[in-house]
């Protein structure tokens, strides 16, 4: 079967119907995009750059990112690629010190100063990665992604960074590519229950299951005692996952999938029902998701799940699924 899944790598993903469905990659490192090429996929996104600061004793200098960032771009050849800017804490901790001197994630817990406020909490940090993502943007379609925004403040204070970043590299009379399109990673409920707002701000929003289920059910992701109730079905999870889709569509803002829900095969369908047309995961699940959607009708799937998503009720959840993969 896999033989006949690699006959699949030049077929367009679309749906039964013809509907043109976006299956991006996820890495985590520069030498990850070999395969996400292999797999012909429709671009980059999801990059995980803090696999860049991991692992090692110092911090890697402006000019070290922009030749991992444009070695990626450049491989990628033309299909763009997301950079999410450094989400560290939580499962993902570093060895190095502190920009100010303090140990960066000594409050790496997942509610603590992680991902984006530990990046507006070093501002130095934060503005070295940017100027080396608007560099190696000149090589190629590049999107920039912020991880765990909660707030708008916070919102607001990374497109200043942004801008001031643009200025730094403007003084330095270092050409960058200024279009570069800024989306916000929805990951805490809060901010899933607040797209419109956030999509004052920000060009497009990615949808971080990973962490919405994590947060919405309180339940760590790396603790196994409570794996158990780790469930991306359940009827919370599902109804933030559907308004945010929902409500970017209503805002004519591109939405997507990229944490582990968006590789998921039993999952394609609904999510697509819930009219989402943007997936990115592992690229290993690459050719088996575009199996199924190749089989999928997109509008008799949105039908059955917009009847049912009215509430998705807990005890209706099995039978959704049932009717889903009747074909
Ligand atoms: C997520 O939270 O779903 C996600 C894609 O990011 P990460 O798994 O890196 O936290
Ligand atoms: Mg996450």
């Amino acid at each position: 079967s896999r033989q006949r899944l690699k006959r699949l790598i030049t077929t367009e993903a679309k749906t039964q119907c013809g509907r043109r469905i976006h299956l991006m990659a996820n890495i985590e490192l520069p030498n990850d995009v070999e395969r996400v090429v292999e797999s012909n996929a429709d671009g980059v996104g999801l990059f995980r750059s803090e696999f860049l600061f991991m692992n090692r004793k110092d911090w890697p200098s402006e000019d070290e990112q922009f030749e991992a960032y444009r070695k990626v771009i450049k491989a990628m050849k033309g299909r763009p690629v997301t950079v999410r800017t450094l989400d560290l804490g939580a499962d993902k901790t570093l060895q190095l010190e502190g920009g100010s001197g303090a140990p960066p994630t000594s409050s790496s817990t997942a509610l603590g100063l992680r991902s984006i406020r530990f990046s507006l909490a070093e501002p130095a940090i934060f503005l070295t990665q940017i100027r080396a993502v608007l560099r190696a943007a000149k090589y190629g379609p590049v999107k920039i992604l912020l991880p765990m925004l909660t707030n708008i403040r916070e919102t607001k204070q990374a497109l200043a960074y942004i801008d001031l970043a643009r200025e730094q590299l403007a003084e330095r009379r270092i050409q960058a590519n200024q279009a570069v399109p800024i989306g916000g990673m929805i990951e805490v409920p809060a901010a899933a229950l607040s797209v419109p707002q956030f999509l004052k701000y920000l060009d497009y929003v990615s949808i971080g299951t990973n962490d919405l289920i994590q947060y919405t059910l309180a339940v760590d992701r790396v603790d196994n005692q409570v794996a158990h109730l780790y469930d991306p079905l359940h009827p919370a999870v599902l109804r933030l996952v559907y308004e945010v889709i929902q409500s970017a569509e209503k805002a004519g803002a591109e939405v997507s999938v990229c944490g582990e829900m968006a590789g998921d095969i039993r999952l394609t369908r609904l999510l697509l029902g819930m009219g989402l047309t943007q997936y990115s995961m592992h690229p290993s699940q690459l050719l088996d998701v575009k199996e199924l959607l190749l089989k999928t009708d997109f509008e008799a799937t949105q039908k059955l799940v917009k009847r049912m998503a009215r509430g998705f009720e807990i005890d209706k959840i099995d039978a959704l699924m049932r009717h889903l993969h009747e074909e």
